[in-house]
């Protein structure tokens, strides 16, 4: 058996689909190892104080509002469905899509009014509900739990309310996007009554998370730069501090250490060409610590 002691922390995850990976790799990257993860329901990892549950992702806010998990791994999309007592404590890059309404390709429509009295096939009924409310229109909504997208192709509904990323399944369907009802990515959320020593677990936890997530957002980059350009150079890069600067075996040249953003990636590579960088070299950082 394991332990349920609230020495751990219990974090819920989907148990397959879409956020799985991603959110089995985000704690291997915090250095957080898990026993044999495949066809489990529960495991725990021996060097964290963390139990993870693997379940529905439908289930995951509910486990967490009732503090069967202390925190868990979903889409905002569900959480604001399932509409329950959850904080987001971080945002975690992954997982991102919309969930927006879409038409058949060439139905009239001419903004949210078009959709007065439609049948809108959707597996979120709350949010689109809640939508249409705000907009001041009354249409039939059709609650499915999957395939959303073929609805108007079979005849149950005229419009639907989806998730999109790329758009590619709506297209191939014959649908087009209208509407944006939210923008949606994979969240952190905690249960609103941990204790002391949950929340400290809980911090630990997001310190490694920041870290890793500061880290995918910077490149280490080197560079060799002449002498007498050193100063314009290393004016265009911040560094954590700022750059490092060690002279190369041949004379007149030095290597210069940095972090660059990815924002600002290519353009500042562009200004370091300009300015006289040679060899410049970047390199994925796995974390940084702050
Ligand atoms: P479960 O069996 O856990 O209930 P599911 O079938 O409801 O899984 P998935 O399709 O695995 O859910 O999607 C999980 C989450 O991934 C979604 O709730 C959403 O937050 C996110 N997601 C990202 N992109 C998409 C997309 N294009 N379509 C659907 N979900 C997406
Ligand atoms: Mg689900």
């Amino acid at each position: 058996m394991l332990s349920n002691d609230g020495s751990r922390l219990r974090v819920a995850i989907q148990k397959s689909g879409r956020l799985y990976e991603d959110s089995v790799q985000l704690l291997k990257e915090c250095g957080i190892d898990l026993r044999n993860v495949k066809d489990r329901l529960r495991t725990e990892s021996d060097n964290f104080p963390l139990e993870v549950f693997f379940l529905r992702d439908d289930d995951i806010p509910q486990y967490v509002e009732d503090g069967v998990a202390d925190i868990g791994i979903v889409g905002e999309n569900v959480l604001y469905e399932k509409n329950k007592k959850a904080d987001i404590v971080e945002e975690l890059g992954f997982g991102k899509c919309r969930l927006s309404i879409a038409i058949p390709r060439g139905q009239y429509y001419d903004g949210v009014s078009s959709l007065r009295g439609k049948r809108i096939a959707t597996s979120y009924p709350f949010m689109v509900n809640s939508y249409l409310k705000q907009h001041n229109v009354e249409a039939d909504i059709h609650e499915i739990s999957g395939s959303v997208e073929i609805a108007p192709g079979i005849g149950l509904a005229d419009v639907v309310a989806d998730l999109v990323s790329s758009g590619s399944t709506l297209f191939m369907n014959g649908l087009k996007e209208v509407e944006t009802i939210i923008q949606s990515q994979a969240v952190l959320i905690r249960n609103q009554s941990l204790n002391a020593d949950q929340i400290e677990m809980l911090n630990r936890l997001l310190f490694r998370i920041r870290s890793v997530k500061k880290a995918k957002r910077n490149k280490y980059v080197l560079l060799n730069a002449p002498n007498d350009k050193l100063q314009e150079i290393i004016s265009l890069l911040p560094g954590m501090k700022s750059p490092t600067v060690l002279p190369l075996a041949e004379s007149g040249w030095s290597s210069v250490h940095s972090v660059l953003n990815e924002d600002e990636f290519w353009e500042k590579i562009e200004k370091l060409k300009a300015a006289g960088a040679q060899g410049i070299l970047v390199v994925p950082i796995e974390k940084m610590v702050m």
